[in-house]
């Protein structure tokens, strides 16, 4: 078995407890690697090592920074094979989906930073005989948490602009799904990242995680994962008015109207409800339809859902793989149970799944569909974060947009309509950070990225988080 080892002052080290948890392959429900069970004392050291590397690293040009990520981004390139496996193997996701979608984009993401830290200016503002200009200096040690959705997507979404911008690192991956960024810090060695530039501690969320947040060292902390997380960062954070960006939950609506291109939609909020396995916090899960294309649109989608194939994540021909652990499983399925419980009629789900021999203790599970819920029931309100969607009529333009908005999140939406006024309309009202109009998570790393409401707290992306990676000065010149 395999033993993954903490990154810390440009080594791998074992955690100094010599405790460990398991990695667990959803696939199979085997074991196969070993994580360190980080504590306090391993975040002492990262943490002074990440401040001794801090005066050189914020001091050379950004240019000298971006060729350090450049040269990481193609590493990631020269290994998408590896990765795109090891990240399959620990969240149970197809092999196909991490190979074109997860690897490339962790590798664009260092690319994108590394160009757009090149490209940042700070304001000036002149008038009479006084000039102000602003600097944007990095803000010291920061810390960076990601979940175990989209591993190395997520976990290089947040250490590029940190990094870019001449912060150090601390970095602490989810403890369910560690190992592509167990595989991340060999390459940072082999790219040559100076020592305690970045430092990567793994373990639990509730230990080595607490420990990062409760850091007084840690100047700003970047969180993608549960809203009741990003809850608790907030309340630690605030006293040391800390600098904080939170991307948190979400139960997104899809708004589909009778004048839509019907067959491209079904076809792509098929792929919206079920990419992943439905596990991507942009994932549409309530899904409102003009009551004239309801049954229309409702016979479409559970065919085209019916089609879905769902096994062994190697096998490219699979659409969906497993659930990312037995206790996300025991959840989804909890809450398959409550729909019913609230009303809700299955449309397709639970045919039994036929699995081979080696991955028989599995945590797969079908795409549900579900219809007859009210917008106020617990299915239709709570993050499941599984393959669980939900049909439901609205009749005209105003009650769409208030079922919409009938909700304590606010991630991302999507428009389905070809009449562009409505949907610009539409766009302007609904309660969401990201709305997309006829098309699903289409993404420009240069927009702003983030939720309102209970999904999150500040934005990602370009120059958003390149400025909530910097603390700005003014300076003011009279002449
Ligand atoms: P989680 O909140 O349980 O864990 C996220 C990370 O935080 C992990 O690394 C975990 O170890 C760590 N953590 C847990 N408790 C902590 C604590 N007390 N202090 C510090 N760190 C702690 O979330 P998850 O289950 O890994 O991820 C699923 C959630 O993430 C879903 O709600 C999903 O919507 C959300 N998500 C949001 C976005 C977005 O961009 N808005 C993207 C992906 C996932």
């Amino acid at each position: 078995m395999e033993t993954i080892a903490n990154y810390i002052n440009g080594e791998l080290r074992n955690p100094i407890t010599g405790n460990y948890l398991d990695d667990v392959n959803p696939a199979t429900a085997q074991i196969f690697a070993r994580i360190p069970l980080s504590k306090e004392e391993d975040l002492k050291t990262a943490v002074d090592s990440a401040e001794k590397a801090f005066p050189q690293w914020s001091s050379i040009t950004a240019k000298q920074r971006a060729n350090y990520l450049i040269k990481i981004a193609e590493l990631i390139n020269d290994n998408l094979d590896e990765l795109a496996v090891a990240e399959s193997k620990d969240t149970g996701k197809p092999i196909q989906l991490a190979k074109t979608v997860d690897i490339p984009r962790a590798s664009a993401n260092l690319e994108f930073f590394a160009h757009a830290i090149t490209q940042f200016s700070s304001e000036s503002h002149a008038s009479q005989n006084v000039i102000n200009y602003t600097l944007r200096k990095p803000i010291g040690v920061v810390a960076c948490i990601s979940p175990w959705n989209l591993p190395l997507y997520l976990f290089t979404w947040k250490i590029a602009p940190a990094l870019a911008a001449g912060n150090c690192v601390i970095a602490k991956p989810s403890e369910i799904t560690p190992y592509t960024a167990y595989l991340f810090s060999k390459i940072c060695i082999e790219a040559g990242l100076p020592k305690g530039v970045l430092n990567i501690l793994h373990g639990a969320g509730s230990e080595i995680g607490d420990a990062i947040v409760q850091s007084k060292k840690i100047k700003a902390i970047s969180f993608t994962g549960g809203t009741a997380t990003g809850r608790k960062i907030a309340a630690t954070s605030a006293p040391m008015f800390r600098k904080i960006s939170l991307e948190l939950g979400g139960k997104n609506p899809a708004l589909v109207f009778a004048d839509c291109d019907l067959e491209k939609t079904v076809k792509e909020l098929v792929r919206a409800s079920f990419s992943n396995q439905g596990e991507i916090c942009l994932c549409a899960s309530r899904i409102y339809i003009e009551d004239s294309l309801y049954e229309a649109f409702k016979t479409k989608f559970v065919k085209e859902v019916k089609l879905l194939e769902v096994g062994d994540p190697s096998d490219h021909s699979n659409n969906m793989g497993s659930l990312v652990s037995k206790q996300h499983l025991a959840k989804v399925k909890s809450y398959v149970e409550l729909a019913k419980a609230e009303g809700g009629v299955l449309l397709c789900g639970d045919e039994p799944l036929e699995l081979g021999e080696e991955i028989k203790n599995g945590y797969f599970l079908r795409p549900h569909v579900f219809e007859n819920l009210t917008n106020q029931c617990r299915t239709n309100q709570e993050e499941i974060f599984g393959p669980v969607v939900s049909l439901n009529r609205f009749r005209s333009e105003e009650e769409g947009l208030s079922l919409a908005n009938e909700s304590e999140y606010g991630l991302a939406s999507s428009l389905w309509t070809n009449d562009l006024s409505k949907a610009h309309r539409i766009a302007n009202q609904i309660e969401t950070g990201i709305v997309w109009i006829n098309c699903w998570m289409n993404r420009d790393l240069r927009t702003p990225f983030g939720g309102m409401k209970n999904s999150g707290l500040g934005r990602e992306g370009g120059l958003e988080a390149l400025r909530f990676f910097t603390e700005p000065k003014n300076i003011c010149l009279q002449y």
